[in-house]
């Protein structure tokens, strides 16, 4: 197993790799995010320990641009407590899982090994319903071949439908998975973005496939017009 480990601070950086040299894991360790980047694109690493702070480059930059290199390799990202960008904002783009610091060695190996057992290394699967199509790995929602522009709120919602495209989803479950526990408002929040996603996705093609189900919620349907 061959891990990269982006750290700046030099300390911090050879007792990770010391640690992980000790249970058996080859391991790189890049100063900067440049150099990640430049290593990430010569060896085909198993996993990759990405700091958030880095010169140059920062964490968030490294993840997204392996990403869109379509590089899937699992990144653990370590975060600094009191960092101003939240964990939220770290799985967004890209990152597996994260790490605040500080942490111990223990921890740390403990999250790199559930890392190395996922399945797959694959690109998320596009989602789709007739000719609207819906990227968890770009983010990007098409109408056909029209790139359309959604909040990532409303991408969000989006993907809940269309992972269950063809089935009721109610709007109790859709602000479950949309919204996070400091929400205290009521489920119409959702009406107000389903209609602004139909202003985007559908009124502008002359399409309506997200259909309300009376007392039961929404259903996006691969509708024709
Ligand atoms: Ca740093």
């Amino acid at each position: 197993m061959r891990i990269l480990v982006v750290e700046d601070e030099t300390t911090m950086a050879e007792s990770i790799r010391t640690g992980l040299v000790d249970e058996g894991f080859a391991v790189d360790v890049a100063g900067d995010g440049e150099e990640a980047l430049w290593f990430a694109g010569e060896v085909d690493y198993d996993a990759i320990i990405l700091d958030l702070m880095l010169p140059k480059l920062n964490g968030y930059k490294v993840c997204a641009t392996l990403r869109e290199r379509e590089d899937w390799t699992p990144i653990l990202m370590l975060t600094a407590k009191d960092g101003h960008l939240d964990e939220a904002e770290g799985l967004d783009t890209g990152a597996d899982d994260y790490l605040t610091k500080p942490f111990s060695f223990v921890v740390l190996l403990a999250r790199l090994r559930a890392l190395l057992r996922r399945p797959g290394r694959e690109r998320p699967t596009v989602l789709r319903s007739g000719d609207l199509s819906l990227d968890p790995a770009t983010h990007e929602v098409r109408r056909g071949d029209e790139l359309v522009a959604v909040t990532s709120r409303e991408f969000s919602i989006l993907e809940v439908l269309l992972s269950r495209a063809g089935e009721a989803v109610g709007k109790d479950e859709i602000l479950e998975r949309v919204w996070d526990f400091d929400f205290d408002g009521g489920p119409n929040i959702v009406e107000v973005y389903v209609r602004s996603l139909r202003k985007k996705i559908d009124e502008p093609f002359g399409r309506s496939s997200i259909k309300t189900v009376r007392g039961a919620g929404y259903r996006i349907d691969h509708d024709a017009g």
